[in-house]
């Protein structure tokens, strides 16, 4: 199968007919082998039953219909499971994103890249309450990550099918959905694409979705960097609190001892003792950190790499090499 593309519904299903039939209509002319798998996320109206009735007729379309509500990167993240389309393309529910973008995405993707982003120029957002935050937030990821991608919030997207197949989601991770393809090696490009209002149904999500985006990006930065060394962060920090707090305490020691003077009323002593119960406190999580990276990756017998491709001549087919680490992954 050439692709698939992924759309997490939820509660759209005004939107349901429009979205299959502009879908198809900008597939069918490529001549493809392809698959639409919609994620319906524990819809309450009839976007599954919408959904059901179109997938009877058109085997293309595949639903995975969850019990409840779990979020859209559970809805990512099924549908990357569940695809077999050697490119992988996400895209909205609700019309927002314009299909037509599609073409342009695998054009790109033609030229070799791994991860191909759409990226909303003229997005048909309120500014206040989307845009401006949109645009700080992908500023500060860009900054914090070093992924330069202007648009994150763009579910408009296309991935080499390895690349999502390698990616865990975790929360609303699929906002960084970039960020982690970079870090798995990908590589990326932008495309602009066309973007519309919303016309039928509500948007999902408000302003408090910023500090949550926050918050994941001190997670998606963490694993960036140090998501198989965690003594080396904590431990870092820890080693210096309590050396600063060592040799504090040294000073009043000195103080006591050699000068007579009296330490008891001194706030240094009590600066001394937390730098020092910190500093032990942080080299302690920095070891258990490194207990439980094992436990992860060894118990899920997971590599710490990510392989783009094996050369090894000597096997009988280089195919069933390629083949084998796929399986192991
Ligand atoms: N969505 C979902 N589960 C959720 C929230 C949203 O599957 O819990 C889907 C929703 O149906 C839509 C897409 O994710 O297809 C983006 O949601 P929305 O349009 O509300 O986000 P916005 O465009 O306002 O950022
Ligand atoms: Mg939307």
């Amino acid at each position: 199968m050439d692709l698939s593309v992924v759309v997490p519904v939820y509660n759209e299903e005004q939107n349901i007919q429009y979205l299959y039939d502009q879908l198809t209509e900008v597939l069918e002319p490529l001549g493809l082998e392809y698959e639409i798998i919609c994620a319906d996320d524990g819809s309450r109206d009839r976007s599954f039953a919408l959904l059901k009735e179109l997938a009877q007729k058109d085997p293309r379309l595949k639903v995975i219909r969850f019990r409840r509500n779990f979020g859209q990167t559970a809805g990512f993240s099924a549908g990357f499971d569940y695809a077999r389309g050697d490119i992988v393309v996400t895209i909205d529910a609700d019309l927002q994103n314009d299909p037509a973008g599609i073409p342009l995405l695998l054009d790109k993707m033609a030229e070799g890249y791994d991860v191909v982003s759409g990226w909303r120029k003229e997005r048909q957002d309120p500014f206040l309450s989307r845009k401006l935050p949109s645009r700080i937030a992908n500023w500060l990821i860009s900054r914090t990550t070093g992924v330069q991608v202007h648009d994150r919030g763009c579910s408009l997207r296309a991935h080499r099918r390895e690349i999502v197949k390698d990616m865990r989601l975790y929360g609303e991770l699929h906002r960084f959905i970039p960020d982690i393809a970079a870090w798995l090696g990908a590589t990326m490009a932008e495309v602009p694409v066309n973007h519309r209002p919303r016309r039928f149904g509500k948007s999902k999500y408000g302003i408090g979705r910023t500090f949550r985006v926050i918050l994941d990006l001190i997670t998606v930065r963490f694993l960036q960097s140090y998501s198989t060394r965690p003594i080396h962060i904590f431990g870092k920090y820890g080693l210096l609190l309590a050396g600063v707090g060592f040799l504090l305490g040294l000073w009043l020691t000195f103080e006591k001892l050699v000068l007579g003077q009296s330490i008891g009323n001194r706030p240094a002593l009590i600066l001394s003792v937390l730098l020092m119960v910190m500093g032990v406190q942080l080299v302690s999580i920095g070891l258990l950190g490194e207990m439980i990276v094992r436990t992860y990756y060894e118990g899920q017998e997971k590599p710490i790499y990510a392989v783009r491709e094996i050369i090894d001549y000597s096997t009988p087919s280089h195919a069933e090499a390629v083949q084998k680490v796929e399986r192991q992954k």
